[in-house]
């Protein structure tokens, strides 16, 4: 009996050796060997299951902890607070009544102070910067022109957040 093989198709994706802190390309196969060290890798095809596997605990504690400590603290340099009497535009005045509506549901004071800095951040920015206000408004553009999927029923969930929302009523 003849057989024939038949070439499988041969697919090149991106994988990260973790042991070299390098991307390279490989066929794709489970664990695919890079080619400095030998090491088996880890294929970048879900960028999420890629942030949680081996590099999560390194995105955590090298990254958002230093991140979210100098947002709080560079934004606390500045001490006089955004309100609605010493704002000039009036997109600000919509960054800061949905920022006000925002902190009624939240409930959660670990994470507070850093949602704190986001939001008086974004309307100091906002009012003194044109150039990145001027972006900020093209990209909210974008997002409505390109149909931003809204959260699911019953989202955000649990003791951390405080809906006012009736999802009941929802069509
Ligand atoms: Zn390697």
């Amino acid at each position: 009996m003849l057989v024939v093989a038949i070439p499988l198709k041969q697919v090149i994706q991106q994988y990260f050796c973790f042991k070299c802190d390098k991307k390279y390309e490989a066929i794709e196969g489970i664990d695919a060997i890079c080619p400095t060290c030998g090491s088996r890798g880890k294929c970048i095809k879900n960028l999420g299951e890629f942030l949680l596997a081996d590099k999560r605990d390194f995105i955590i504690n090298k990254v958002k902890v230093p991140l979210i400590s100098a947002i709080i603290r560079l934004v606390g340099l500045i001490k006089i607070k955004p309100t609605a009497l010493n704002c000039r535009h009036p997109n600000s005045l919509v960054l800061l009544r949905m920022w006000e509506r925002f902190f009624r549901s939240e409930a959660n004071e670990g994470r507070e102070p850093v949602e704190r800095a986001i939001s008086e951040g974004s309307i100091y920015e906002y009012e003194h910067d044109p150039y990145y206000a001027r972006r900020l408004d093209w990209v909210l553009e974008e997002i409505n022109k390109r149909k931003w999927l809204p959260r699911e029923s019953g989202r955000p969930r649990g003791i951390h957040w405080r809906e006012f929302h009736d999802y009941t009523k929802d069509t």
